[in-house]
């Protein structure tokens, strides 16, 4: 007779025998992990909502305009400029996720990744208020369109929608401000049609993943989660059932049964879980570490006065040896790795310079020699000030006698703005040696050098 043990691997939960989606309809998780999880997504909630209404020197603290490539982190602006910072700190950002799953595995999955708070923590209790829990909701689907069904089902698909139009703009929010936003909600229409188009369209997104996509978005589009197979190894930290303790799997029975493991085959573990998985069966990818299975099995345990913990947060490791977390040295490799980016990044971002400047001899022109037997050159300049503050600067070069005259009015370099001019730059005669004379222009506000940079000067010609 063939071996059916290792059947379940023939299949993958969230599709049927016919090829449809199943879509699952968990039980509500109760519990100890389950609180905690709910307390952390109201502090996460709260942060989120409250990000963007947070500003420094007019600035918000966080912006990620990828259309017009503004990029603001903790209050740093970021201009193309400087973009190979913003990259590397991206890159950092993806390693620490990375060194992080290979020792904690999920943990992000199913304590602080958006989708799982939303989904879990604001769109499955709303579900589980107004349609019950999961055997009430798989009751209400079958009924036909009763008033009640369409009463709950209106209720439910008006306030899923609701939230995500809310969710959708504070999204947008995080892309081009608050301020901009607000400007969308009140001013006319047809001021504002691409921002309006884009509310209804993340509007429609977000609606749609709650609705039904759900825990679609983590089994068959997250990038995270396909990666898992290769960040984890037998040290990483996952929601884990103790086989060694559990099994053999046995109904439960007042009277001890020779063999017998603690598992009690009640298949609490399976009804509670998001993505219809069966924790048993060991690490899968479609476990995002929710931790639902072991708050659900932990009751069952005290239910029949055995040690919590059969399914739990332990590496497969821990579970097989009995042994403690160990570093391994792909876990110091990593670490060292992420620290030598983090210093990088910390040095770039200390040695930024306050301003970035262009200065360029205006095209097609030459020199001209003033009535005081000056020369001077005409020429275009660029300043962008990195800083928060608007800069009063003073151009100096490094030859004497030199004196720059704006054409127009004297540019002041507003905080983090590009600002454009032109300006005449008059040397003495005598102290141009050469006909394309090399200078160096410094940029001071009050006495302090904030940059420099260089440029060409044309004079006439040396007769020797
Ligand atoms: S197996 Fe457990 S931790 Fe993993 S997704 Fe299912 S309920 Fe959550
Ligand atoms: S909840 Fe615990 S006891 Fe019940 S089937 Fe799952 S692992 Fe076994």
């Amino acid at each position: 007779m063939i071996e059916e043990k290792d059947s379940f691997r023939d299949t993958v939960s969230h599709i049927d025998k016919e090829g449809h989606r199943v879509f699952f309809h968990p039980k509500k998780p109760k519990g100890k992990l389950y609180s905690a999880r709910a307390l952390l997504s109201y502090f996460y909630l709260f942060v989120f909502f409250s990000i963007p209404f947070i500003k420094i020197n007019g600035s918000p603290i966080f912006l990620f305009n990828i259309l017009e490539r503004k990029f603001i982190l903790f209050g740093v602006h970021f201009w193309p400029q400087d973009f190979f910072l913003f990259v590397l700190g991206m890159i950092i950002f993806i390693v620490f996720i990375a060194l992080f799953t290979v020792i904690y595995g999920r943990v992000f999955c199913g304590w602080v990744c958006p989708q799982t708070v939303f989904m879990e923590m604001v769109f499955r209790r709303i579900e589980y208020a107004i349609e019950g829990d999961a055997s009430h909701q798989r009751a209400l689907n079958k009924q036909g369109w009763t008033t009640e069904k369409i009463r709950k089902k209106t209720l439910k698909n008006a306030i899923f929608f609701v939230i995500s139009f809310i969710v959708a703009n504070f999204f947008l929010a995080y892309m081009i401000g608050i301020d901009e936003v607000l400007k969308i909600a009140t001013e006319p229409l047809s001021q504002h049609i691409g921002g309006f188009v884009s509310i209804i369209i993340f509007s429609g997104i977000f609606y749609f993943v709650f609705i039904w996509f759900r825990e679609q978005a983590c089994l068959v589009v997250c990038p995270y989660g396909r990666m898992q197979g290769v960040l984890l190894d037998k040290h990483s930290i996952v929601v884990a059932y103790d086989h060694v303790r559990g099994e053999k799997r046995h109904k439960y029975s007042k009277t001890p049964i020779e063999g017998a493991g603690d598992c009690i085959d009640c298949f609490e573990c399976v009804k509670v879980c998001p993505t219809g998985i069966d924790i048993r069966n060991g690490t899968q990818l479609e476990c995002t570490n929710c931790t639902a299975c072991i708050d659900a099995c932990d009751t069952m345990m005290v239910g029949v006065q055995k040690p919590k913990g059969l399914v739990r947060y332990a590496s497969e490791y821990t579970i097989q040896t009995g042994k403690r977390l160990r570093w391994t040295p792909r876990m110091i490799g990593y670490t060292i790795f992420l620290f030598l980016l983090i210093g990088v990044e910390t040095f770039l971002l200390a040695t930024r310079s306050d301003i970035d400047v262009t200065v360029m001899r205006a095209k097609g022109t030459l020199f001209t020699t003033e009535t005081d037997g000056r020369i001077s050159n005409l020429y275009n300049i660029h300043i962008i000030n990195k800083t928060t503050s608007d800069l009063d600067l003073e151009m100096r070069t490094n030859i004497p006698g030199s004196e720059v005259k704006w054409v127009g009015e004297e540019k002041i370099a507003k905080s983090n703005e590009l600002v454009e001019g032109t300006f005449f730059l008059l040397l003495p005669k005598n102290t141009l040696e050469h006909q394309n004379e090399k200078i160096q222009i410094e940029f001071w506000a009050g006495d302090k050098l904030i940059g420099k940079t260089k440029t060409t000067f044309l004079g006439p010609a040396k007769h020797h």
